[in-house]
C-alpha cells in the first residue's frame, strides 16, 4: 500500500466497486477501503436480493432496452458466466458469494487495490479540499491521502466527515423508509403462486388479532437460485433513524424478533415449511435510505415524473418510486410507461462545500422520492462507473473540473446508456 493515491475510493457496495474498477481501468491508481471482507455491499451483508428491474421495452417493438448498461452488464454477464446468475423475469436473482469472488477479480483485473476490514475514520481537510483520509484497522491507524475521494458508503459517511450538507429521509419529518433485516429458509417444499396468496391471506388475519407484530402489510418473499431456499425481504422497522447507533441497535433487536415471528409462524401454519431451516440474516439490518447529500443539483420527484433530460446526464433509470412507509404498514409505487425513463446529472454526485469529493451510489443527491426509484443496485454501479471515470478525469482531483461531454462521451465508449 502507498502513502499516496490519485483516487482513493470509500465503500465496496455496487457505487464504490464500480468507481475503483471504472478508474483503474483507465490507469488512475486507486485505493478501495472496505470496512467489511467483500464488495458487494448491501448484497453481501444485508443479503439484499435481486437486482430490481433495469430495463424497458420499446412500446412499438416490444423489444427490451437495457437501461443500466456498461460495466454492470458486465458484473451481469460475468456472473451468469460463473454460474451466479441464471434466468430473468421481473427481476434478475444471483449468487453473492459469487459476486464477492467476481468483484475481487475485476477490482484487481483494473490494476485497482483493495483494503478491506479497514473503517475510515475522518479527514483532513485543507479548506474545501480533503489531503487524506484516517483509518482504523488491525494494523493501528494512519492516514492515507489522495488527489480525489470518491464518497460510496451509502451513508454519505465520508462527505459528513468533510463537513458537507446532507438531509436525512423525507423533507416534512426526517423519516426514512424503514429499515429491513433480510433472511433465507432453506428446505421449503413446492412454493408456488397458491401458497403465496394462503400465506398472505392467514399473515393478514393474524395482523389483524394482534398475534403477527411486524407492520409490513403482506409477505415479501424471493425464489433465489436454489430450489428449495426462499429469500425473505419481510421484517420492518419503521421511525428509527439509520444514522443513530442507538436506535440502529433497537432496530436489529426488533428485526430479529421480527425474522423468528415469521419463522415460527409459517412453520406452524404451512406443511411446506413443517421441515424448513432459517440459514442465514443479513449480517446487518438493511438501510433503504438515510443521509442523501446536499448537491450541486438535487434531483426531484417532479424531475422523475417528467422524465427529465439533463445536458450532464451520466445515467438512466426507471424502475418504479418504491416507497416502503416510513411510518408503518403501505408501500406505494409510481410505473414509469413502457419506454421511459428519466436521466440524472453528473451534479447529483457534486456535493457543496468540497473540491474533491464525488458521492455515488444511494446517497447522491435526491429528494426522497427520486432517491426511492435510483436505489437500487443496477443504477447504483451506474453512478459508481460514472463517478469513477469522472475522479480520473478531474484536473488535481477539482472535481469541478470535469468536462460533462467527455465524462458522457467516454461513458457511452463503455457502453453506459446516458441519455
Ligand atoms: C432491505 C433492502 C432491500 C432492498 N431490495 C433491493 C432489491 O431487491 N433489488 C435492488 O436492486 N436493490 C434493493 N435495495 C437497494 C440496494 O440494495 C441499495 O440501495 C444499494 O445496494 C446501495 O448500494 P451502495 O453502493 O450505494 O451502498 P452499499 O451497498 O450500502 O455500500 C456501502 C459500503 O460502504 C461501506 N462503508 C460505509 N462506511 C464506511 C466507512 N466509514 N469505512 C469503510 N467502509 C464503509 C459499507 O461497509 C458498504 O460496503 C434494497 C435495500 C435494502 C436495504
Amino acid at each position: 500500500m502507498k502513502n499516496k493515491y490519485d483516487i482513493i475510493v470509500v465503500g465496496g457496495g455496487f457505487a464504490g466497486a464500480a468507481a475503483a474498477i471504472s478508474a483503474g481501468r483507465l490507469g488512475k491508481s486507486v485505493l478501495l477501503i472496505e470496512k467489511y471482507n467483500c464488495m458487494g455491499g448491501a448484497a453481501c451483508y444485508d443479503l439484499v436480493n435481486p437486482f430490481m428491474p433495469y430495463a424497458t421495452t420499446d412500446p412499438e417493438s416490444g423489444e427490451r432496452i437495457d437501461l443500466s448498461c456498461g460495466l454492470f452488464t458486465e458484473i451481469v454477464d460475468r456472473l451468469r458466466q460463473l454460474g451466479g446468475a441464471k434466468n430473468e423475469k421481473r427481476s434478475l436473482p444471483f449468487n453473492e458469494e459469487v459476486l464477492k469472488y467476481l468483484l475481487n477479480t475485476m477490482a484487481l483485473e483494473s490494476g485497482a487495490e483493495l483494503l478491506y476490514q479497514t473503517y475510515v475514520t475522518g479527514v483532513r481537510k485543507e479548506g474545501e479540499r480533503i489531503k487524506s483520509v484516517m483509518i482504523s484497522n488491525v494494523s493501528g491507524n494512519s492516514e492515507i491521502e489522495a488527489d480525489c475521494f470518491i464518497d460510496a458508503t451509502g451513508d454519505a459517511n465520508l462527505s459528513v466527515m468533510a463537513g458537507c450538507p446532507y438531509r436525512l429521509g423525507r423533507e416534512s419529518d426526517n423519516l426514512c423508509q424503514p429499515m429491513t433485516l433480510c433472511f433465507r429458509l432453506a428446505g421449503v417444499k413446492g412454493y408456488d403462486a397458491d401458497l403465496k396468496a394462503r400465506i398472505n391471506a392467514l399473515y393478514s388475519e393474524y395482523q389483524a388479532s394482534g398475534k403477527i407484530k411486524n407492520p409490513r402489510e403482506n409477505v415479501l418473499i424471493f425464489k433465489t437460485l436454489v430450489g428449495d431456499i426462499l429469500h425473505f425481504n419481510t421484517t420492518r422497522v419503521v421511525k428509527l433513524d439509520p444514522t443513530n447507533a442507538e436506535d440502529v441497535t433497537k432496530a436489529e433487536i426488533i428485526a430479529r424478533e421480527q425474522v423468528f415471528e415469521m419463522y415460527n409462524f409459517l412453520r406452524e401454519n404451512f406443511d411446506e415449511f413443517k421441515d424448513s431451516t432459517l440459514i442465514s440474516t443479513g449480517i446487518q439490518i438493511g438501510v433503504r435510505e438515510s443521509r442523501m447529500i446536499d448537491g450541486e443539483y438535487t434531483l426531484t420527484k417532479d424531475d422523475l415524473l417528467s422524465c427529465a433530460r439533463f445536458d450532464d446526464s451520466i445515467a438512466v433509470c426507471n424502475y418504479d418510486i418504491d416507497i416502503h412507509s416510513p411510518d408503518g404498514s403501505g408501500t406505494s409505487h409510481y410505473y414509469f410507461p413502457h419506454g421511459e425513463y428519466y436521466t440524472i446529472p453528473y451534479r447529483c454526485l457534486i456535493p457543496k462545500n468540497a473540491e474533491n469529493l464525488l458521492v455515488a451510489g444511494r446517497c447522491v443527491s435526491a429528494d426522497h422520492d427520486a432517491q426511492a426509484s435510483l436505489r437500487i443496485m443496477p443504477t447504483c454501479a451506474t453512478l459508481g462507473e460514472a463517478a469513477g471515470i469522472a475522479a480520473s478525469l478531474a484536473l488535481n482531483g477539482n472535481i469541478r473540473s470535469v468536462d460533462t461531454d467527455e465524462l458522457r462521451k467516454i461513458l457511452k465508449e463503455k457502453g453506459a446508456k446516458v441519455d
